[in-house]
């Protein structure tokens, strides 16, 4: 077993890791709670409802639970207010305490009715999805979609406690592994060469959920991620260094139309797109350019962007939420293990695209 801290002004709360984990989920419930409302949604609760909610039982509080329609397009307002409808209709109190069983779809909307009910109640994450136990699980950022834009409406509030079963990803199709598996290299690229090098040593391992490689990658993401959080909660300087092939992928995922390539798979070839635009304009050595390529290709992501047509690329990296003012901000690795934000010439660009697009 694992134990990471979390330490924000927003909160303190420790992220535990490990196999079977869902059975000891009544550890995290608040001794004072008077209800546990479940919201998950009918995919995995079908595949762990009962035995959360039996391993939930051991912690004598009532509970019922709120099913979610399934998918990045119901992360709604009308999503949430099932939520608010439940609670409401059963009289749950502030006290009440939220389980958020699910990938980062759950996660985020769940995270945003505990912020909001009654002011604010506690929740406990238990990330289901790779992404969401390396990623959204941990840091507070909570929210739903607006049909103008993704994750614009949503709220910092930290959990209790994130509880993280390293076996449930057994359930999950394989190009879910690997796109979650790009945001974990990321953590390398932006923090630490020496789980770059890891990760590039273990990509067959991790890709093949061996137990031991997936506990220490997950652990050392989540320690990284709460470094990061525990600097700058709200995302006014380092936070932003989160976003490494994001500002790629977003153009990627939009420029495709949702839903096509993963969030993950995106950020994988968005990796590749800021090593090659860090060689341009920061000096990245070009052995490492290939190095980033060869980790990304061996955790199963897509290496070679789309062809949205260059102007296409541009307006859709400008409309990408870190641009400020029609500038566009990237994030970039001078080396391996360190980032800043800036920046670069069209130029730069442009050369990066003719490289990087199939
Ligand atoms: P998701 O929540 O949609 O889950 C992907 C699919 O896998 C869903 O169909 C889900 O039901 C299913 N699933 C989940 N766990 C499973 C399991 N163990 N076995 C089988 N199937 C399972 O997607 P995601 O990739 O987890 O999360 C994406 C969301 O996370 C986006 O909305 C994104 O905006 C958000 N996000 C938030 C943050 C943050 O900091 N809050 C960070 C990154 C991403
Ligand atoms: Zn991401």
């Amino acid at each position: 077993m694992n134990v990471v801290s979390v330490d924000t002004p927003g909160g303190h709360y420790p992220i535990t890791i490990a196999p079977g984990r869902l059975d000891a989920l009544a550890s995290a419930i608040p001794a004072d709670a008077t209800r546990i409302v479940l919201v998950t949604n009918p995919t995995i609760d079908a595949i762990y409802g009962d035995r959360v909610r039996q391993a939930l039982a051991a912690s004598g509080k009532p509970l019922f639970d709120v099913l979610l329609p399934d998918g990045e397009q119901y992360k709604t307002w009308e999503t949430l207010q099932l939520i608010f409808d439940a609670m409401l209709r059963q009289k749950c109190d502030r006290r009440a305490v939220i389980v958020a069983l699910g990938g980062g779809v759950t996660g985020d909307i769940a995270g945003f009715a505990a912020a909001s009910y009654m002011r604010g109640i506690r929740f406990v994450q238990v990330p289901t999805t790779l992404l969401a136990q390396v990623d959204s699980s941990v840091g507070g950022k909570t929210g739903i979609n607006h049909p103008l834009g993704k994750n614009m409406i949503g709220a910092f509030y930290q959990p209790v406690a994130v509880e993280i079963d390293t076996d449930v990803l057994r359930s999950l199709p394989a190009r879910e592994i690997s796109a979650g598996l790009a945001e974990v290299v990321k953590y390398g690229l932006i923090l630490d060469r020496e789980f770059f090098d890891w990760c590039e040593a273990n990509a067959q391992a991790l890709r093949a959920l061996d137990p031991q490689a997936l506990g220490y990658a997950i652990r050392r993401s989540c320690e990284l991620k709460a470094w990061v959080v525990s600097q700058d909660e709200r995302e006014s300087g380092l936070r932003a260094i989160l976003n490494l092939g994001h500002t790629f992928g977003h153009a990627i995922e939009a420029g495709l139309g949702y839903g096509k390539w993963l969030h993950g798979e995106a950020v994988g070839c968005g990796l590749v797109q800021a090593a090659e635009l860090s060689a341009e304009v920061e000096g990245l050595p070009r052995e490492d350019v290939e190095r980033v390529r060869k980790v990304v290709a061996a955790l199963g992501c897509p290496v070679q962007a789309p062809d949205l047509g260059e102007q296409r690329w541009f307006e859709l990296m400008k409309v990408d939420k870190k641009a400020a003012a029609g500038e566009i901000r990237f994030v970039l690795t001078p080396e391996i293990g360190r980032a800043i934000t800036r920046t670069a010439p069209d130029e730069a660009v442009r050369a990066v695209l003719s490289r990087t697009v199939a």
